[in-house]
């Protein structure tokens, strides 16, 4: 294998099999490849389930403490208008539980598990503390630019 990327190196475009890995790790770890998949994964899955929950659980719930066995039915009518504020409380308590759900369940586990590829992230650091008068100097300098001592 290597005789063969030794050649696509010399004769043709970079073909490197480790630079293409690479930079294919890149690409997933760059984070916006797994924030749209698990958006679209979540948009699918979440919503049949969360759906359930509030119609099953939390609007009988609700209808038990308000009196009324759903939620939907709690109307107002002014003049010939139906208001159906039930029905919109509903759909914020979904939307809140969603929202709830995937940053508990997929955001915070997921940016763990991205941390934890990546690794700690080195500090490259271009200026120190001078020791003796605490300014920034360059990480090479020899002498402090600002009370002149000599550094080690
Ligand atoms: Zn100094």
């Amino acid at each position: 294998m290597s005789l063969i990327v030794a050649n696509c190196r010399e004769y043709g475009p970079m073909l490197h099999v480790r630079d293409i890995l690479n930079n294919f790790k890149k690409f997933i770890l760059r984070g916006n490849v797994l924030d749209l998949a698990v958006g679209v994964m979540m948009g699918s899955a979440f919503t049949a389930v969360v759906n359930a929950l509030v119609k099953d659980l939390m609007t009988p719930i609700v209808g038990a403490i308000v009196k009324t066995p759903n939620l939907s039915e709690l109307t107002l009518t002014i003049r010939g208008s139906t208001i159906m504020y039930g029905d919109f409380v509903s759909a914020l308590v979904s939307f809140l539980i969603i929202a709830a759900s995937i940053y508990f369940f997929v955001i915070i586990p997921m940016n763990m598990f991205v941390e934890r590829i990546r690794g700690p992230q080195e500090p490259n650091p271009t200026t120190k503390k001078c020791p003796e008068c605490k300014s920034e100097i360059p990480i090479d300098a020899t002498r402090c630019a600002h009370c002149a001592i000599q550094l080690p």
